[in-house]
């Protein structure tokens, strides 16, 4: 399958084409023929999965291209309502990217930032309207967006949306869309039934698609937490990757806390860098692409430097740092243990992340083992039970394994670092797996 024979205009071709994209994803061959039909789209896919270009580009056909007349008008034809701003900018950097031979118009509208510029922007007037609900509200009741003239609404990774509270606007932000003659396209990575129902209430028999499993985490990925005071999380990470020959995500919370480990890493003698925001889309592709062919080991990433990374089969992510919102933990997880391949999750947890964590574990509804690190034992217990879950019992374990019994597999090795060195190979005892379902 090619991008030209899902019928794309030659304008969006030669843009692909310098995105440096060959062939179609899954999801863009399954949605972008009925999308261009006019239908309306259920389509279960995760992000990572070139969802984005799925919608973006069917968007950008309709509007610019088979449209009877390009309007000139100042209302938006199309809006995209989508979790978080940096998703909005994101879809905003794709929309430019493809459309750029279109003239495409689009702007975003998102909160924690100025409301005038977006005033401004919108009064100029746009085709393309990217928005985070909460804001778009607000410029709904300040009047300064009409949008009556929507052909095309998006609803973007829309069981985000709906764990983030915005169903309400969202059913509100509807209320003011035209009915007839508009198309709707719904991205999700699981369909709720709160999701169901709202697809049932607003959509015209959708196309319904579904890309790779749904929900959350692959069975087959194993969770572990390495309790550790924040202090040394550096060093148990450099102990573990020292340890490991295998390709392995590792995710920071910020930009510039991801760039120092991959300095630390790479002074170390990994070979490692760093994927962020900051870096530009070129940086970006070619440390993906060292990534993919192994010239590098370790790549570096946030969490919205991590949603565009499509990387199949990883069999290891790190979490320097847990994610601020347990819904990432599932979003970084979600590159290792596909297609039934054996993943593993480590987190690296202190005491200032349990309330994290805790979070992390209800969501996940999954056992996570806490292991401590012969050497790098946190100066304060790592406090788990939430009295609903599960009761880790953390007997920290000796540095050295008594006896042979239970000898662990593969990832479970750890190894007794002398006043910070890291080099030799233990196994550890699954004695020390100590974390039980209640
Ligand atoms: P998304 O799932 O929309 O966040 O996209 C994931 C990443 O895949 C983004 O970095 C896109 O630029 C990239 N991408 C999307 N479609 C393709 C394609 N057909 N070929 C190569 N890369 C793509």
């Amino acid at each position: 399958m090619s991008f030209q024979n899902l019928g794309l205009a030659p304008a969006l071709l030669r843009a692909l084409t310098e995105q440096g994209y060959t062939e179609p994803t899954p999801i863009q061959s399954a949605a972008i023929p009925p999308a261009l039909e006019g239908r309306d789209l259920l389509a279960g896919a995760q992000t990572g999965t070139g969802k984005t270009a799925a919608f973006a580009l069917p968007l950008l056909e309709r509007l610019y291209v088979s449209a009877r007349q390009p309007t000139q008008a100042k209302a938006p034809r199309a809006l995209i309502l989508t979790p978080t701003r940096e998703l909005a900018a994101q879809i905003q950097d794709s929309v430019r990217a493809y459309g750029k031979h279109l003239g495409a118009r689009s702007t975003t509208v998102f909160g924690g930032v100025g409301i005038n510029p977006q005033i401004d922007a919108l009064r100029r007037g746009v085709d393309i309207l990217i928005a985070t609900p909460g804001r778009l509200i607000d410029h709904i009741q300040q009047r300064t967006v009409d949008l009556s003239r929507v052909e095309v609404l998006v609803l973007d990774e829309a069981d985000r949306m709906l764990d983030m509270g915005f169903l309400p606007s969202i059913k509100r932000i509807l209320g003011h869309l035209p009915r007839q003659n508009r198309i709707t396209w719904l991205f999700s990575a699981t369909f709720a039934p709160e999701i169901k129902a709202l697809a049932s209430e607003f959509m015209r028999t959708p196309v319904e698609i579904q890309i790779a499993k749904p929900n959350s985490v692959a069975a087959t990925v194993a969770h572990r937490v390495h309790p550790v005071d924040s202090a040394r999380k550096r060093d148990l990470l450099l102990h573990l990757l020292a340890n490991d020959a295998r390709q392995t995500l590792v995710f920071g919370r910020t930009k510039h806390g991801a760039d120092k480990l991959a300095k630390m890493l790479d002074k170390a003698g990994l070979r490692a860098a760093a994927i962020h925001g900051n870096k530009s889309q070129n940086q970006r592709t070619r440390a993906l692409a060292d990534f993919k062919n192994g010239k590098i080991h370790v790549l570096v990433a946030t969490d919205i430097a991590a949603r565009g990374l499509d990387i199949d089969q990883l069999p290891l992510v790190i979490n320097h740092d847990l994610p601020m919102v347990a819904e990432d933990y599932v979003h970084r997880i979600g590159r290792t243990g596909r297609a039934g391949a054996q993943g593993m999750a480590i987190s690296l947890v202190s005491h200032e992340e349990e309330g994290l964590l805790r979070d992390i574990r209800r969501l996940l509804k999954q056992e996570i083992e806490i292991v401590p690190v012969a050497g790098f034992e946190p100066s304060r217990q790592l406090r788990t039970d939430d009295g609903a879950s599960a009761r880790p019992t953390q007997k920290q374990r000796p540095a050295r394994p008594s006896g042979n019994a239970a000898r662990h597999h593969h990832a479970g090795k750890t190894a007794a670092p002398g006043a910070g060195q890291a080099r030799k190979r233990r196994r550890k005892p699954a004695g020390q797996r100590n974390s039980r379902p209640a």
